[in-house]
This record gives structure tokens, sequence and C-alpha cells, in this order.
């Protein structure tokens, strides 16, 4: 991993539309989220990291954001619990961090709008500082850090989070947030991390607090009650979404699968088990034998290492019937809570040593109660959190948005005559002159400033941002007169942002959130 980047890598990665042929190799797609790799091919992503396109659950989110209509938002991890929450009108939650490392900018709107788009939803929303990660990772002094965070809740504010509603904090006075941290802690390893994140003997411990205390931060909406919660990041972010998840599955009293007879199967031999079941069963109460369905899938199913694995299982089981059933196994349960939860299994019931089987209650009515009994009993009840990622803004001088060269991004706090000279300069995916562009069109696919338009200027009106890219695309438009349009535009979005943050002053003055930290201490190297 490069740790020696200053940048903010949140949003300083370039972002081309899938087709670009860059060099293939591992650089492309590496998700780090404190290096500066560049995503190049988006569906990359999915294949080797198994994010899911976002447009698959697009149809169940009610009335989905522009962001999501325009494939902004490009992928999820399992959003459909919170779109369905949403849709429902159900409990869910939304949560993302900043690390307050320079000025807020157009990137970071992004994530501030989907933290208020979901608050406006019904969700809780949480919005967070991320000091202990920009101290210890970034080398950032607590003086910057103070400065920034302001700059970051400010227009978090002024875009519309609402605070009575929702909770914003930094993460090195939340002292829940801290606590739950040490507790995950206890089920994450350093073998992990090394192969996470490339941590090694080098690493500071400080830089491996940080990472459980991301991780206690996308769980704390959960502390009070399980619930659906999604965290909107850049895909930098999924190594530590994929940790959380694994972690917060480790923290589980109980662990439900289904299951067909006494013994363990995996997922591979259940599918045979069932194909089994589902062929030798009938209406009458004759129980299937296990070494029947041996019989059976040895003579009806192509040999392969699932299959003779059921059918060495189901010979051991001999005479054993074979019938469907959840179980439930003891991960982290203490004896009171596997007690009280064979007590709250309803119906025909069997208990083992380390597990407990029903067999009149379906899977899903299994993970409620063995989640309430947990809750009941000390535990979380932690459900997966779910995340949804956000393509990276283009630098508007070509290549990367990067916090570190002013020209290519704009700042929130720009003097927004600056914001307008920006992107009066910026490239385009304009053609060398005038006449090949209304001969061949512009490349919109390939213009920052289409890419203002779409992300930003264009703000819920499709319309407009359509009839930009048509107009584009199709040699209308000239990009004097585009770049004037989206110029004028930025200048105004600056001075009411601006306009809003002086507005929203006194709130932030007025929350339980301390910006004059005045902690001592010495910033870490970013190892
Ligand atoms: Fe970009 Fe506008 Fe030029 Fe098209 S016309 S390439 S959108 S600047």
């Amino acid at each position: 991993m490069t740790r020696d980047n200053p940048e903010n890598t949140a949003d300083s990665t370039q972002a081309t539309d899938g087709g670009s042929d860059t060099a293939s190799g591992a650089d492309d797609v590496a998700l780090d989220p404190w290096g500066s790799s560049t995503v190049s091919d988006y569906r990359k992503l999915f294949e080797e990291f198994g994010i899911e396109a976002f447009d698959e659950v697009l149809g169940e989110v009610p009335e989905p954001h522009y962001l999501m209509r325009r494939g902004v938002i490009f992928g999820h991890r399992d959003y459909r619990p919170v779109a369905r929450a949403l849709r429902e009108g159900e409990d869910a939650a939304v949560l993302s961090g900043f690390m307050p490392t320079g000025d807020p900018h157009i990137g970071h709107k992004l994530v501030f709008d989907e933290i208020i788009w979901h608050q406006e939803r019904g969700a809780d929303a949480y919005g967070l500082i991320a000091d202990l990660e920009a101290h210890s990772a970034r080398g950032l002094s607590w003086d910057e850090i103070d400065e920034h965070a302001r700059d970051y809740l400010l227009s978090l504010l002024a875009l519309g989070f609402d605070p009575e509603e929702g909770e914003l904090y930094r993460q090195s006075t939340n002292r829940e947030v801290q606590d739950l941290a040490f507790e995950l802690g206890s089920n994450a390893r350093f073998a992990e991390f090394e192969g996470i994140y490339g941590f090694d003997g080098e690493t500071s411990v400080s830089h491996m607090q940080s990472v459980v205390t991301q991780m206690a931060d996308i769980l704390y909406p959960q502390l009070e009650e399980p619930k659906p919660t999604v965290i909107p990041v850049g895909p930098d972010q999924d190594p530590h979404m994929r940790l959380a998840r694994d972690v917060a599955a480790r923290m589980r009293y109980f662990k439900v699968t289904e299951a067909y007879a006494s013994f363990e199967a995996d997922a591979g031999e259940r599918d045979h088990l069932a194909a089994a079941y589902a062929a030798l069963s009938d209406d009458s109460d004759a129980p299937v034998r296990c070494v029947d369905a041996a019989d059976w899938l040895d003579a009806e199913m192509a040999p392969d290492a699932d299959r003779d694995a059921a059918i060495e299982k189901l010979r051991e089981a001999g005479k054993e019937p074979l019938r469907p059933r959840v179980r439930f196994l003891d991960r982290n349960a203490t004896d009171a809570a596997f007690d009280a939860l064979i007590e709250a299994v309803p119906g025909e019931k069997r208990r083992y040593d380390e597990h407990v089987d029903a067999f009149d209650m379906d899977r899903a009515a299994a993970e409620e109660l063995a989640r309430e009994v947990e809750v009941d009993h000390g535990g979380f009840g932690f459900l997966p959190p779910s995340s949804i990622y956000h393509r990276f803004m283009t630098g508007l001088t070509g290549g990367k948005m990067s916090s570190s060269v002013p020209a290519s991004h704009i700042s929130l706090l720009d003097d927004p005559e600056d914001g307008y000279d920006k992107v009066k300069a910026a490239t385009t995916g304009g053609r060398e002159t005038a006449e090949k562009q209304r001969e061949l069109g512009g490349e919109a696919d390939e213009c920052p400033v289409y890419e203002l338009y779409a992300y930003l200027l264009a703000g819920d009106d499709d319309e407009f941002a359509t009839e930009v890219y048509e107009e584009c695309v199709g040699g209308e438009r000239l990009c004097g007169g585009c770049k004037e349009q989206a110029a004028e535009l930025m200048r105004e979005f600056l001075e009411d942002h601006q306009e809003k943050r002086a507005e929203v002053a006194d709130l932030l003055d007025d929350l339980d959130i301390d910006l004059d930290a005045d902690r001592r201490g010495v910033p870490g190297d970013g190892h």
C-alpha cells in the first residue's frame, strides 16, 4: 500500500466509465483506504470484490436520489434491507465519516447528500469526524483537525442535516464508540489486518486502533437496537465494510442455518440433502431415512465432492429420518442465553450440545428469535451493515480530483468567483475545433464539466442533465458556452451554500460537540 500519500483518497481518484483500457493488473482495482489507487474499471469491483450493481436494487428504492438514478451511486453491498425499511417505514440508519484532512469539497458533498437523503426518509442519521484516523493515519495535528472538523460539520448542516433528529460526533470523544471498538477488537486479528490492509510490523498501534474505531462507528447506530444500516462511502472504503460485516457476524450469539439431519452440512452438501428430501418425501407420514437418501443420491446425481460428502454423512446417520429444520448454532452464547433460546423455540425442537434444531419455524422467524434472545441476554444482535458506493469525481484538470491540487477540485469554501474561474479553466471532453465538435459531438462521458452537471449542478432535474448530455454528444453544445453555464451555476451554488453555512453557525455552536478539543500529542507518521 502507499503510505506516503497525503491525499484524502475518498475522492482523489479518477473515474472513467468502465470501458477504459488502462493496463490491467491488481493496482487498477486494489482498494486501499489510505492509498491513492485509482479505480479504472468499476465493473471489476463487482467481479473481484462482490460489490453488487446498484441498478439491481434501484427499483426497490422509494423515490431514488438523483445520484442513484444517474449511476453515480454505482454499487452496493446488501442494500435491500435498508431499501425495504425505507419503503415500509421501519427503523433504519445511515452513517458516514469524514477525515478532517483539508477543506470539504464537492466530492464530500455527495456523501453529505446521501446521509441527508436517508435522514429525510426516516433513517436515524449519523455524521462523524474521523479525528483519530486523521491524527494517526494522516498525521494531522489536533489544531488542524479542530479547524477542519468545523468546516465539514457546517457544510453538512448547511446542506440540510437535521441535528435534532440525527447525531454528529467525533471519534475521540464518543465514549460508547470507544467501548464498542474495544469490544470488537477482541474479535479482530492482526493477521486479518495484514491481509486486508497490508499492515505489517511497521504499522503503528494507533493506526490499528483507528481501524477498530471505524468498525465501531459503522455498528454504532445499532447499539440501542439492531437495525438495517447503510454506510455511504467511496469504494476505497470497501475493505472496511467487509471487515465490519465479518466482525459483526462474529459477535453474534447464535448462527442460524438450515439443516436436514442431526449432522452438520455445508451449503453445497445441503443442496443435495434438499434434493433427496424433495424427491423422496411424499404425503404419507413415512419418514425419509438417511440411508435411503444416500442411495437415491448415489443413483440419481452425478458424482462430485459435495454429493459424495453428503452420501457419506447420510450413510453414517443410517436410519435417522431426514427432516428439514432450522438450526441454531451456539457461537458465543452464555449458558443462560442458550437455555432461554431453547425455551423460546416454539413447537417441536431437539437439543444437542452445541445446537438446537427447530422443526416448526422458518428461517426468518428463527433469525428474529435468535436476535431477540441475544439482545435480552447482553448481546448486540448486530445486523450486517450495508453500504452504497459512489463514483469518484474526475479532477477539473483531468486525472484525479485531489485535495492537494486546488485547481483539480472545488472546495465548498472556495470563493464563488474562484469556483467560477476553476470551472471555466477545466478540461473538457470537447474536440479541437468548434467545427469538429459540431460534426462529431463532444465526449460528455469523458468530460469533467459534464460530471459537474450530473453530480451536482443539475440537482434533481434529470431533464436538464439529459439535455446537456444529448446536446453535447449531438454536437449542438459547444464547450465555451457549456462551461460558462456550468461556471455560473457553480458560482450560484457556492454563494448559496456559503450563505447557508453562515446561517447554521449558531446551530453548530449549540450542539454538544467539542470543536476545540485542546488535546495534546504527536501526530502519527502515517504508518
Ligand atoms: Fe463537456 Fe460541455 Fe464540452 Fe460537452 S459541451 S464536452 S459537456 S464542456
